[in-house]
């Protein structure tokens, strides 16, 4: 049971402030407001909607700005201490997260929801400055060679994702925004009649393109990339980034070199350094924790999101899921009577497919549902409106 402070409310702190650390804010508001004291800890003072991201693929570099929220608008409906700082390491030894530039900070339970950083040092010569996808400011220099565009050759390169023995096995890789991206810049060049004079190469380490998704949905990426003409590689290992193009080693054990005008990473993902630093990690820099989501060692310290070790893959949906499940745990602790089921692993994807059409797909152990065509696109479209609005949290969370 945590314990309370001298105000007898609960001190929680909450860690990260996107996906994953936005739900478990909206549920500690929605189930034990009046029994807790929460901070919020977030590196930067706004969130990035990434799912947005893609958007770059349409050559208007000042899409970015909608896909920021707020944070401090958020945290004051919520009525949350927002603290924008890095946060350094965790002791829980003394329950307290030390902190960049303050003093530490004192907590009864924690979220960890930092998610994964990104591994650019498994590539030699890799880094931002190579071009990717995943922070808003990268993605806006992509949206701003795109609006440059003459033609040539866009490669998008998926680094490894990096996990150790004891997670789940596949995906080995995180394509499915390279996947959305290449479509959509496919049609958007289409429709301005240049599409001829762009060749473009999708460079995966994974066996098969899309592991993340079910084989229904598998099978309609890769006619989708097919029809598109772009060229996929699969069992793909790169071995280095240099002035002079990408040297990779493709499945057949051949080594190649490609000369790309642009190229778009998702880079390599190796765990959490936080988690390592804090010794919350498997060695692995995912975080182990039970069906609640609770570490396996400390009971008041849930992790949720790309950050936990049993997710796979590394999705905004599932950490939304997780925070529900973790914060009606700890309101069954405090006292609430609120059912607390355990997380159940599943994986909703909405792909963007260019041109006003999406696709849905939603695995559960072997079962697969697939929904593709207009419908799909305008859910993602009302769910990415509804999330930025409600500064994440929706009406009906997930
Ligand atoms: C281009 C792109 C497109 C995507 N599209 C989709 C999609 O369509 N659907 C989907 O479900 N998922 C999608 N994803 C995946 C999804 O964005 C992630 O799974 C999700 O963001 C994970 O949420 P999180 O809260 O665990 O971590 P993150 O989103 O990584 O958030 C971590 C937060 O912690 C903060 N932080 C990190 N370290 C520290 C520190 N030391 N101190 C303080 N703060 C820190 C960060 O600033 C950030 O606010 C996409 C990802 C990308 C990159």
């Amino acid at each position: 049971m945590p314990m309370p402070s001298g105000t007898g409310r609960v001190r929680v702190v909450v860690l990260g402030a996107h996906f994953g650390g936005l739900a478990v804010l909206h549920w500690l508001h929605r189930l034990v407001a009046k029994a807790v004291d929460v901070v919020v800890v977030a590196a930067k003072p706004y969130a990035v909607f990434k799912p947005d991201l893609v958007f770059s693929a349409y050559a208007r570099p000042r899409f970015v700005g909608a896909a920021r929220i707020d944070l401090s608008d958020v945290c004051r409906r919520l009525g949350v201490r927002l603290v924008v700082d890095y946060a350094l390491a965790v002791e829980p030894d003394l329950r307290r997260v030390r902190l960049a530039n303050r003093p530490p900070l004192p907590y009864d339970v924690l979220f960890l929801a930092t998610g994964m950083d990104w591994a650019w040092e498994l590539i030699p010569g890799l880094g931002p400055e190579t071009g990717f996808l995943c922070e808003d400011y990268a993605s806006r220099h992509v949206a701003a060679r795109m609006a440059g565009w003459r033609g040539g050759r866009i490669a998008l390169w998926a680094g490894p994702l990096v996990q150790g023995p004891a997670s789940p096995p596949a995906p080995t890789a995180c394509e499915c925004p390279l996947v959305e991206w290449v479509l959509m810049a496919h049609g958007h060049l289409r429709s301005q009649g240049r599409r001829t004079a762009t060749r473009f190469a999708l460079v995966t380490p994974a066996r098969a393109l899309g592991e993340e998704l079910g084989p229904r949905a598998q099978a309609r990426v890769a006619a989708h990339l097919a029809g598109a003409g772009v060229q996929v590689v699969t069992g793909a290992r790169v071995r280095e980034v240099t002035a002079d193009g990408v040297v990779f080693e493709s499945a057949d054990g051949r080594v190649r070199r490609m000369r790309p005008d642009l190229s778009v990473w998702m880079p390599p993902a190796a765990g959490s350094a936080l988690a390592r630093r804090s010794g919350l990690d498997d060695g692995w820099g995912w975080v182990p924790t039970d069906g609640h989501m609770r570490h396996v060692a400390l009971p008041d310290l849930y992790a949720v999101g790309d950050i936990n070790a049993v997710t796979v893959p590394k999705r905004g949906h599932t950490a939304m899921v997780q925070a529900r499940v973790a914060v009606h745990h700890l309101a069954r602790r405090l006292g609430r009577r609120v059912q607390a089921p355990p997380y159940r692993p599943s994986s909703l994807s909405l792909l963007h497919l260019g041109g006003g059409r999406a696709l849905l797909d939603w695995t559960q152990g072997r079962q697969e549902v697939m929904w593709e065509g207009r419908g799909p696109h305008l859910l993602k479209r009302a769910f990415s409106w509804a999330y930025r609005r409600g500064g994440g949290g929706l009406p009906l969370m997930p």
